[in-house]
């Protein structure tokens, strides 16, 4: 069987859902097809749950926007009601159900039971009209299938609970085709959890490795993976294979082409991930493996924007060794915070963050008895991999460089955002 993942921009309308209906029209494998909330929904839902939050009445115009959108799509693919208009309408009234209630918990589990809803929302839309045209789809509700732990807005899976649940409910002799939802999960006790911004991929990478998949593609609105984003460096060029630790060292210096955690479950049992344009789905796209056959080695160019560089001093002028290198990165972990770019010296240790300013405060609040932290704010990085003399030049011409870090496959700067 094959895992095929269709994110919001290729499902934001019904001619993107019909589009994809016809790439899954010519496949015959038995198929898992993992879709994320359609277009925009996920920013549009954190903007209802803000305002909610907020206690501002105003998001009630929001949520109706939303549901006007997901109307629109429906009126594009299907002629009158039918039962996935009501299940819309079901869900849509379940939600403001729950925000009618006065009560509101912590910030990130309210995140989760709000917000998850774009995924139901297109999955239901997605699997009923696709089973108008292929009667052997159905539709699974991953909530109750993939089980996290409860650390919302970033659960972790609970991996063997989670692959006996999606072995037993992914049942070929069923149906051929499943559609289910990115990006969200469920506690055993039934609670909604979400895997992160842009998580479908690793849903998809998930589903993948516990069902023993043959392969994966993510149908993208790009050509495959480049060697630089294209909004910044034109004349990028598409990538035709790519091994495991190459994706994972381009995703973690900050290529967006998917997310970090994908690769882990697919290296783990050797599923090649294909990254493929749903716009030409002829074309070649790029194929992430173990033995990748890289015919000519070119630089690859990532830019990590929004980052913050802290220097981190103990205050008695001790080393940063040992105890000290342990407490400072104690303190990242509790306020969840990934580190981009580690350099320490004898008494210092400059990180590289991303700039998420209240976890940043809080951190800084944590060390400020032990440690002086000194910081530059509106920094972004820049990491070349098989890098040339010719592309550090180009990257690094004119831009005030902060720090530099070499490797001889790596090279990496901090520079003063322009
Ligand atoms: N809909 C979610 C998001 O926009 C998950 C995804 O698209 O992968 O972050
Ligand atoms: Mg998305």
């Amino acid at each position: 069987m094959k895992v095929y993942k269709f994110g919001g921009a290729s499902v934001k309308d019904g001619s993107g859902i019909r589009n994809m209906a016809k790439i899954v029209s010519g496949v015959s494998d038995d198929l898992v097809i993992v879709v994320s909330a359609f277009g925009k929904t996920t920013n549009s839902l954190e903007r209802v749950l803000k305002a909610w939050i907020s206690r501002d009445k105003g998001y009630l115009n929001l949520l109706d926007e939303v549901y006007l959108y997901h109307q629109s799509v429906m009126n594009e693919l299907f002629s009158g009601k039918g039962t996935v208009a009501d299940n819309i309408d079901n869900s849509f009234a379940r939600l403001r159900e729950y925000l009618y209630d006065g009560s509101r918990r912590a910030y990130d589990f309210e995140y989760d039971q709000v917000v998850s809803y774009g995924e139901v929302w297109s999955t239901i839309i997605v699997a009923g009209f696709l089973k108008t045209l292929l009667p052997e789809t159905g539709w699974i509700d991953i909530r109750t299938n993939l089980i996290t732990d409860d650390r919302f807005r970033d659960a972790n899976i609970l991996w063997s609970e989670s692959s006996s649940r999606v072995n037993k409910v992914f049942d070929f002799s069923v149906n051929r085709i499943y559609v289910t939802q990115g990006f969200i999960g469920g506690t055993v006790s039934g609670q909604t959890t979400t895997l992160g911004r842009e998580g479908s991929d690793y849903t998809a990478a998930i589903i993948a490795n516990m069902l023993d998949a043959e392969s994966v593609v993510v149908w993208k609105d790009v050509p495959g993976i480049l060697n630089a984003d294209p909004k910044w460096l034109p004349d990028a060029r598409r990538l035709d294979e790519i091994s495991y630790k190459e994706a994972v060292e381009m995703t973690f210096s900050g290529a967006k082409v998917i997310h970090p955690k994908t690769i882990k479950p697919l290296h783990n049992k050797n599923i090649p991930l294909h990254v493929r344009s749903f716009i030409n789905p002829s074309g070649e796209g790029t194929i992430i493996k173990a033995d990748a056959a890289i015919r000519e080695i070119m630089p690859v160019f990532i830019r990590k924007e929004e980052q913050i560089l802290i220097s981190i001093l103990p205050k008695d002028f001790s080393f940063v060794m040992g105890d000290n290198l342990g407490r400072i990165f104690h303190f990242f972990m509790v306020h969840g915070i990934k580190v981009n770019l580690v350099e320490a010296s004898a008494v210092s240790i400059d990180v590289c963050l991303d700039d998420e300013r209240t976890k940043v405060d809080a951190l800084i609040n944590d060390l400020k008895s032990d440690f002086s932290a000194v910081y530059n704010e509106k920094v972004e990085m820049l990491s070349i991999r098989h890098y040339t003399p010719e592309s550090l030049d180009r990257i690094t011409k004119g831009r005030e460089i902060l720090l530099e870090q070499r490797t001889r496959s790596t090279v990496r700067y901090v520079v003063r955002q322009v």
